[in-house]
């Protein structure tokens, strides 16, 4: 499984770092976000190392897959039981941070803000 020494969730993922984990399988992780943007906010990350969406590869299908099919059930598990939405983020112009790919999975009792908020 490809693995970058220097990225953050590649540490997460191999247990080099320590994380707040709510999930671990053979393809992906979830832990909380260390700076949560709203009362739940998890993050969904394959083991494998993908920088963005377009790095994406047939052979990365099950584990983007399991992201979506757990997103649900880790997200109601965490108390957002009536609604969250899930976010990937990627590249400069989507904002990302951390060059691993990762499903931010944000909730709470109360909607979020808008999806966008635009500037002016
Ligand atoms: P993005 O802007 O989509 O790349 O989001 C990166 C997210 O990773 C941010 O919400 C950070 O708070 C989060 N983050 C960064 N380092 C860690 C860490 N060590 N553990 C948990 N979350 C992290
Ligand atoms: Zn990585």
């Amino acid at each position: 499984m490809s693995s970058d020494p220097n990225c953050i969730f590649c540490k997460i993922a191999r247990g080099q770092i320590p994380a707040n984990k709510v999930h671990e399988d053979d393809e992906v992780m979830a832990f909380h976000d260390i700076r949560p943007q709203a009362p739940v906010h998890l993050l969904i990350v394959p083991k494998a190392h993908i920088a963005t969406l377009y790095d994406a590869a047939p052979a990365h299908q099950a584990a983007l897959g399991r992201m979506l099919v757990i997103a649900g059930r880790l997200a109601r598990e965490a108390g957002a039981t009536d609604g969250f939405r899930a976010i990937i983020n990627n590249g400069r112009v989507g904002h990302q941070e951390v060059y691993h790919l990762h499903m931010h999975v944000l909730g709470g009792p109360e909607p979020l803000g808008p999806m966008l908020s635009r500037r002016t």
